[in-house]
This record gives structure tokens, C-alpha cells and sequence, in this order.
């Protein structure tokens, strides 16, 4: 007889778990439902590593590296559908990609042993290129260092803060007015008054 914790039959697919089978398989856990993971395209180039590095200066992001070489992007959020009591709110609608996911075989059973790297940092990628690729390393290194140096972001916006502040006071302190100008200016002078009254 079946009992509570029972492990369901291996010829059934995930998508023929009952719904009461697949909340035991997952009592007390909802982390496949806390993070987002998209497979990414293998690096080679100088560019394709230059970009997931910038990626990796980003908060939040961080990449990984399984055998046979797939690379994923690894973002910790967590699904809005996810409820307070852990449980999916759209349960019954929730996208065909969560249905198919099987908690017998999934990431709290099975050690993610297939991962072979994991980089949390732009720095974490580069160590590991200087040791796993060093060709691709080298050539990287010294693609940056011949590529021209444009000022960094930051001062680029001090720079455009600074024009923007000096147009202000150009509009705020007009030039000054020649006296053929102030005559002609103080000749229409009782007219605008009048006009406002
Ligand atoms: S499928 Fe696995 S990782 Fe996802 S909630 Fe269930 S037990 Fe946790
Ligand atoms: S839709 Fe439901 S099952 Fe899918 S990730 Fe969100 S909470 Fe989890």
C-alpha cells in the first residue's frame, strides 16, 4: 500500500505526478521557484567574453558552467505566483515549463554534480579563464589593452553634469544688453504692463 513520502513510479513523467504527489516531493522547499536560469551561448570570441563579464558586473547575475559545456545565466527571483504559504497561486495555469520540472530528480536530490564552475564575479570568470583557457585569457588581455580607452561612465556623466550646469547659468544670466537694446526694451515696457492689468 502507499504510503505518505512513497516515491512514485519511474516510468510515470512528471507531468502525470498528482498534484498532492508533487507538494510531497516538494514539503519544506520552493527554491526552483526563487531563481531564474537561461542557457547562454558558449564564449570563444573576445567580445562574447567581454560581454558576460559585463554581465557579471551587474548585481544579482551571476553565471554557471556544467559538463558537457552549457553555460547558464543564474538570477535569484523569486516568482511573484510564489505565496506566502510556498505554495504557486496560478497552480493548474502555471506556465508548461514548471509542470514539466521533476522534483525526483531535481536540484535538493540530485547534487547539481553536472556544474562544474560557478562565477559570482566578473573577477570569478577571469581567474578562471587565466587557468582553464589561458590562450583565450591571453588573447582577451590583450585585445582590451589595444582597444581604445574611453573615459569611464562615471565621469562621463560628471562631464555631461558640467555642460548641463553651464548651459543653466547661460540661460540664467543672459548677455548683456547693448543700450540701443535697452532703449527698445524700455519703450515697450508700459505696453506689456498694460496688457496684464
Ligand atoms: S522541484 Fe525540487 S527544488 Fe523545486 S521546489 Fe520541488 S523540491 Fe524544491
Ligand atoms: S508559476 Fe508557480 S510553479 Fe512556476 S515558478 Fe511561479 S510559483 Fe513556481
Amino acid at each position: 500500500m502507499k504510503k505518505p513520502g512513497d516515491t512514485p513510479p519511474a516510468e510515470l513523467s512528471a507531468l502525470e505526478l498528482s498534484p498532492t504527489t508533487n507538494a510531497d516531493l516538494c514539503a519544506g522547499c520552493s527554491r526552483c521557484c526563487e531563481t531564474v536560469s537561461i542557457e547562454i551561448d558558449k564564449p570563444r570570441t573576445n567580445h562574447e567574453y567581454d560581454q558576460w563579464i559585463w554581465v557579471l558586473h551587474h548585481e544579482n547575475l551571476e553565471i554557471y558552467l556544467e559538463k558537457p559545456e552549457r553555460w547558464y545565466l543564474h538570477i535569484e527571483s523569486r516568482c511573484a505566483h510564489l505565496n506566502s504559504q510556498q505554495r504557486c497561486d496560478i497552480y493548474g495555469r502555471h506556465p508548461v515549463l514548471c509542470r514539466e520540472y521533476d522534483p525526483r530528480d531535481c536540484e535538493r536530490r540530485a547534487p547539481l554534480s553536472d556544474i562544474v564552475a560557478w562565477f559570482k564575479t566578473a573577477e570569478d570568470l577571469e581567474q578562471w579563464m587565466a587557468k582553464v583557457r589561458p590562450a583565450h585569457y591571453k588573447r582577451m588581455m590583450a585585445w582590451r589593452k589595444d582597444t581604445v580607452q574611453a573615459p569611464p561612465r562615471a565621469d562621463a556623466r560628471k562631464d555631461r553634469a558640467t555642460a548641463m550646469a553651464r548651459a543653466l547659468i547661460t540661460i540664467a544670466e543672459p548677455a548683456p544688453r547693448s543700450p540701443a537694446r535697452e532703449a527698445v526694451l524700455n519703450a515697450r515696457a508700459p505696453k506689456q504692463a498694460k496688457r496684464r492689468v
